[in-house]
């Protein structure tokens, strides 16, 4: 089977070279277009392509419609809104994700926003602490649990809540599981976000959530700025001075947000996900699906069920 690997930003070279030493291991073809310029070269190169690796790349009706071979495209990572998964299902081409694999890099970047948060954005003054502080953790998926576990290295008691996890196993992580979203606010120091972007979660982080929170309180957000709401979010820090926000997604409303100095940071562009291993773990996730596919028709992982 002839997989190619179309990266218009490519992998890095240690991550082309797994992904490389797995296609080539199962018996499979690997092809590489990279840094392409032109929709034009995309297409040509997907035409007698059987299975798809993409990072960022968009993958639309027309791709799909040149991809006559097409059977699954794997998107190296864990967002696929650069997928059209009706075009997908249409032509009848599986697509999967690779998730989890950069959670442990989104997780630690937390760490490093809310440390700065909390030590002032070092601004020669004397900050707070971690340990012994509570952290609420909404939304208990992939990145959640890697916060879980590095929050309790700091010292910190964590709760958490998901819509979707059973407290059971919240619990069994040793988190404390509570009943609902306000409640997290109301109780923690720090919440950090980890919901996805959907028709209920849009613009559900509001000022009747985050005005919850305590004295002193830090809103961190990782997942997806679709998830805020900036006005009534800019308006409570506005009444709040004691609010810290930070953030890996720059807000639309970043110059408004940017006026609270001393208590606002947002990363220039998202890193979360920007790490070497990050990289190298999604390429080879999303080789070892293809494999998987091909070998046992194995599609745990597809998006477009
Ligand atoms: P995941 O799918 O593993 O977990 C998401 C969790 O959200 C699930 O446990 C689900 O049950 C829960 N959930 C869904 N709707 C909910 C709701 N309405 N209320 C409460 N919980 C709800 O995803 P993940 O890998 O942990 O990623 C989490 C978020 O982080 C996603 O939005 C993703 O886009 C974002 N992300 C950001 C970066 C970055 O670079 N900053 C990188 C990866 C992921």
């Amino acid at each position: 089977m002839k997989v190619l690997v179309a990266t218009e930003k490519p992998f890095a070279a240690a991550a082309v070279n797994g992904i490389k030493a797995e296609i080539e291991a199962a018996g499979n073809e690997l092809v590489l277009l990279e840094k392409y310029t032109e929709k034009a070269q995309f297409l040509a190169a997907v035409a007698d392509a059987d299975a798809l690796i993409i990072r960022s790349d968009k993958v639309d009706a027309e791709v799909l419609d040149a991809a006559k071979q097409l059977k699954i495209v794997v998107r190296a990572g864990a967002g696929y809104d650069n997928i059209d998964l009706a075009a997908a299902t249409a032509h009848n081409v599986v697509a999967e994700n690779t998730p989890g694999q950069n959670s442990n890099a989104v997780a630690e970047l937390v760490f490093g926003l809310l440390v700065m948060a909390v030590r002032g954005f070092y601004n020669g003054k004397s900050g707070s602490e971690l340990l012994g502080k509570k952290l609420g953790i909404l939304a208990f998926g992939n990145v959640g649990r890697n916060v879980a576990r590095i929050a309790k290295g700091f010292g910190m008691d964590v709760y958490a809540y998901d819509a979707f996890c059973p407290a059971e196993v919240i619990e069994a992580a040793g988190v404390h599981a509570v009943c609902c979203q306000e409640k997290l606010f109301e109780t923690c120091d720090v919440v950090s976000l980890h919901i996805p972007a959907t028709p209920e979660t849009k613009q559900s982080i509001n000022a009747a959530l985050v005005g919850k929170m305590k004295k002193g309180g830090v809103l961190v957000n990782t997942a997806r700025k679709e998830v805020i709401n900036e006005p009534e979010l800019i308006k409570l820090m506005a009444e709040r001075e004691d609010l810290k926000f930070v953030t890996d997604i720059m807000p639309d409303a970043n110059d408004e947000f940017a006026k609270f100095e001393g208590r606002y940071f947002s990363t220039p562009k998202k890193m979360g996900a920007q790490t070497a291993e990050a990289n190298i773990n999604a390429g080879i996730a999303a080789a070892k699906q293809i494999n998987a596919f091909f070998k046992d028709g194995d599609t745990k992982f597809q998006v477009n069920k």
